[in-house]
Formats: C-alpha cells, sequence, structure tokens
C-alpha cells in the first residue's frame, strides 16, 4: 500500500486567536496562520484535499492582513511537484469556505466532491456567512459557482484507501478525509481541527482538547473532534503549522 500526501501552504490568513484557535485565552491576539492544502496519491489517483485561498486582493477582502506570497497559488505549488492541473483526478472539499476552494476551476480534468449539506449552504448561505462563501448578494463570486458536484451524505468509501466522513459544526456540511497508509489511519481534517494547539487539553475549560470558536454548532463540532482525534493516528489540519514537520506523509 503506498501512500503519499503532501501538505502544501497556499498562503497566510491574519486573525484572532480567540475566534479561530483558543475561546479561552486567545481574544484580542492576532495572529498569522497557513492555509493548507493537501496533494494525494493513492490508489493510482492524484487527488487533492481542498484547493486553499485566494489571492491577496481577495484574501485581504476577507481578512485584512492576509496574503498569498508568489508562487504559493495552488497550481503553483502542484508544478513544484511536477504535477499538472489537468492531472488531477478529483478534488475532495472539506467545505467551501474562500479559503478551502480556490482557482477549483483550474482542475479541468478533476471530480469535485463535496457533502451535500455543505453545497447547499454554499449556494444559499445564511446571510452572516455571505462572506465567507463569497456569495453573489454582497458582489462576489464563489470558485464553485457553476461547477457541478458529486455530493455525498454520510460516511463514503471513496477509494479502497480514502474514507469521507462528516464532520459538522464549524460549518454546516464539513467533512474529513481519512486515508488508510502503512502507519495507520491519516485524517485529513480541514477546519474541524483548525490547528495544532486545537488538539491539546482546553486547561481553562476542563476539556480534553480545545474546540474552536468559529462555528455554526459547537456540540456537533465537539463531536466531531472527538471523533476525528480518536481515528486518525496522525491528523493533518488545515490552518496549522505541524504538518509541515514532514514534506511527505506518512
Ligand atoms: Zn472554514
Amino acid at each position: 500500500m503506498s501512500v503519499a500526501i503532501h501538505p502544501i501552504n497556499t498562503g497566510y490568513i491574519s486573525l484572532d486567536k480567540g475566534v479561530y484557535i483558543n475561546p479561552s485565552t486567545g481574544y484580542g491576539q492576532e495572529v498569522e496562520v497557513p492555509t493548507n492544502a493537501f496533494y494525494v496519491e493513492a490508489d493510482g489517483a492524484k487527488i487533492l484535499v481542498d484547493t486553499g485561498m485566494a489571492h491577496t486582493e481577495l484574501a485581504d477582502l476577507h481578512h485584512p492582513g492576509s496574503y498569498q506570497p508568489g508562487g504559493f497559488r495552488i497550481d503553483e505549488r502542484l508544478a513544484a511537484l511536477g504535477v499538472k492541473p489537468e492531472d488531477i483526478d478529483a478534488v475532495l472539499f472539506t467545505h467551501l469556505h474562500w479559503d478551502h476552494c480556490a482557482n477549483m476551476k483550474l482542475f479541468s480534468n478533476a471530480e469535485f466532491w463535496a457533502h451535500a449539506d455543505e453545497l447547499a449552504f454554499a449556494r444559499d448561505p445564511h446571510i452572516l456567512y455571505y462572506k465567507s462563501y463569497e456569495s453573489e448578494k454582497i458582489g462576489l463570486e464563489a470558485p464553485f459557482k457553476g461547477v457541478e458536484f458529486k455530493t455525498v451524505e454520510g460516511e463514503h468509501n471513496f477509494s479502497p484507501s480514502i474514507t469521507l466522513f462528516p464532520t459538522p459544526g464549524h460549518c454546516p456540511g464539513h467533512q474529513s478525509v481519512a486515508i488508510e497508509t502503512d502507519q495507520g489511519v491519516v485524517v485529513i481534517a480541514g477546519d474541524a481541527v483548525f490547528s495544532d494547539e486545537n488538539m491539546l487539553p482546553d486547561e481553562h475549560r476542563k476539556l480534553p482538547f480545545t474546540p474552536m470558536g468559529r462555528f455554526v454548532d459547537v456540540f456537533k463540532l465537539y463531536d466531531s473532534m472527538e471523533r476525528i482525534l480518536d481515528r486518525g493516528d496522525i491528523v493533518l489540519t488545515a490552518h496549522g503549522t505541524g504538518v509541515f514537520e514532514q514534506k511527505v506523509w506518512p
């Protein structure tokens, strides 16, 4: 069983640590986090999990101070690995927030996979989330506009090594990706486990891990994190730096 998972940093987001990482101690601290996508070779296919964030001008509109350095766009990052956009067979989306699906239309031969609940919400979001999903109601155009998706509900065996499983809470239809490897199960968590610090105990709230502060349903968020931490021998986050401790996982 040969599986290779390459973490890819597509740029940096500035955000409030209390809102996004640690509501117990983080409020008022502006921090900069990477925005990770993953290139996966498994079962004879070339797969992306998320496509990362948008260019600086748009990123700055979402979170002032955010930026995408030159060469960090998803296709430029893949080129450095010798992979062309048209080589990608499938993109598995953890969710459809702006920093996870930018530039998806570059992948002209790929199937796009999302959870049905996420696609429905992304196409018609609550006003509180117009910006996160780049709604046309505020004059933006979402990367997924006019794109056809394959949707899943519940757990889905995508291929022999790869399983999609629902991890809602951060958003309505969030899902994570479990990959069987020689070193155990690697879970690409998406924003359900936002960064490395979220896996540490929350001493302040007396919790075994630290749920982030940005959610549509905090109880589902908690259960999803628990499910991911139980399932994954290795957990790769969407906005932590731990994923870069190895160039290739596992
Ligand atoms: Zn998100």
